[in-house]
């Protein structure tokens, strides 16, 4: 399957997105993840966009859009992909859709993941992340076995730079700005599946039925 999924930082497209990858081997791409792994190997990309991540920014589009040419022409993709925190600007997405139409590609749905803002803010402050793997941890509702150590890899889970209280209201308040009005925009190129996300197997099951999966 080809989706985009939306949503609030903290509202559970990675958790859905690694879900789906195992129902039809489709593969999660996450501009959030490439992006820290630049950063963390210190690359051009990575030096241009730390800054701009730490501060709960959005990294400028000709930035995101020149990695996003190159991945979804990789081989994986040809068993399709979940697009988990792209496009997130008007600008990204009109540009998707010209990407998508050379290199022949049709989305299944664009799904948005509606979640309260308090449950997001919950989720985020106490949000873990392993800088080795990615893997996601809770300090509330799913720790680490260890405190500070991986379960999958033992690399070290810590909370991210832009999960401090001030760069996740200023991610949420820019989510709102810039990226909510892509809502609209699918709903217009009729593509749009919203769903109440206060449950991950909710929102798969109702994608597997979208889907016809
Ligand atoms: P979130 O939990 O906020 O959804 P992500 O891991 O998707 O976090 O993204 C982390 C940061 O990476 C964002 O705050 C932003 O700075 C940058 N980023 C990720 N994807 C994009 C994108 N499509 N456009 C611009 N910036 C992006
Ligand atoms: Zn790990």
């Amino acid at each position: 399957m080809r989706l985009i999924l939306l949503g609030a930082p903290g509202a559970g497209k990675g958790t859905v997105a690694k879900m789906l990858t195992k129902i039809d081997g489709s593969v999660q791409i996450s501009t959030g993840d490439i992006l820290r792994a630049a950063v963390k190997n210190g690359t051009d990309l990575g030096k241009k966009a730390k800054e701009f991540m730490d501060a709960g920014d959005l990294v400028p589009d000709e930035l995101i859009m020149g990695i996003m040419k190159d991945r979804l022409r990789e081989d994986d993709c040809k068993a399709g992909y979940l697009l988990d925190g792209f496009p997130r600007t008007i600008p990204q997405a009109e540009q998707l859709k010209v990407l998508l139409e050379e290199i022949g590609h049709k989305l299944d749905a664009v799904v948005n993941l509606n979640v309260p803002r308090d449950v997001i803010l919950d989720r985020l402050t106490t949000r873990r992340t392993c800088t080795d793997c990615g893997a996601i941890y809770n300090v509330k509702s799913n720790p680490p076995k260890e405190e500070g150590k991986c379960d999958k890899c033992g690399g070290p889970v810590v909370q991210r730079d832009d999960e401090t209280e001030e760069a996740i209201s200023n991610r949420l308040d820019v989510y709102n700005e810039k990226t909510a009005p892509l809502a609209d925009f699918y709903k217009g190129e009729g593509m749009l599946l919203d769903i109440e996300a206060t449950s991950s197997d909710t929102v798969v099951d109702a994608i597997k039925g979208h889907v016809g999966i």
